[in-house]
């Protein structure tokens, strides 16, 4: 009699959600909004870091998209839609062509843009442990946010139920290598910024982080 298929040894922890699994490089649960702004890993099996980030537009603001309530000028900028007009600071931004892998909003909810697989184009110029070009073996998640204010409860559950979805599904993946991106691309970037909690983070993934 064959062995049951074992989709992770690793056990899911009680308080996480079981729709918090990844299933086809795709987080179950997360809404899935395709952004144009990724392409292939160069090995698509060297995932080794995940990268968290703070991202609001207008910066510091959470306000609803007027045009869609479960949309945001994010979902438009990793989309290329975001409209120059709209907003002073849009102007200098709307050309970029930027994504990140997830993006978790203040109420928890979360946004999935470039399937794990791929390379989502977050980290920029960035290096980690000697290794340059984050972005080919990095996940970058977006929390929707600023350097100059707290992130939410909803936010950090979130956020901890995505990453033990992630370690479970992708072994090359560890607890101990998540940074920010600030860390990777110094002097160039501040985010998450310092209200990111690191410790409660590290205590949420049970002290390994
Ligand atoms: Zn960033």
């Amino acid at each position: 009699m064959p062995a049951p298929v074992r989709v992770s040894d690793r056990p899911v922890a009680a308080d996480v959600p079981s729709s918090f699994r990844v299933c086809a490089h795709r987080l179950v649960g997360a809404a899935y909004r395709a952004s144009p702004n990724c392409d292939a890993r160069a090995d698509p099996d060297d995932l080794s870091l995940i990268v968290i980030h703070n991202i609001s537009l207008p910066p510091d603001s959470y306000a609803t998209h007027p045009d869609a309530p479960d949309g945001s000028y994010i979902d438009d900028l990793f989309l290329n839609r975001l409209d120059a007009k709209c907003h002073p600071y849009f102007e200098g931004i709307a050309a970029l062509r930027v994504s990140a892998h997830l993006c978790i909003f203040r109420d928890g909810r979360i946004v999935q843009y470039v399937p794990f697989d791929q390379r989502a184009w977050h980290a920029g110029v960035s290096e980690w442990q000697g290794r340059s070009r984050c972005n080919d073996f990095s996940i970058g998640i977006e929390l929707e946010g600023s350097d100059v204010r707290p992130f939410t409860e909803s936010q950090y559950a979130a956020l901890t139920a995505t990453i033990d979805a992630l370690l479970a599904a992708y072994p090359t993946l560890r607890a101990d290598a998540i940074t920010g991106h600030s860390d990777i691309a110094p002097g160039r970037k501040t985010d998450p910024g310092p209200y990111f909690d690191w410790p409660r983070l590290r205590d949420a993934l049970g002290g390994a982080a």
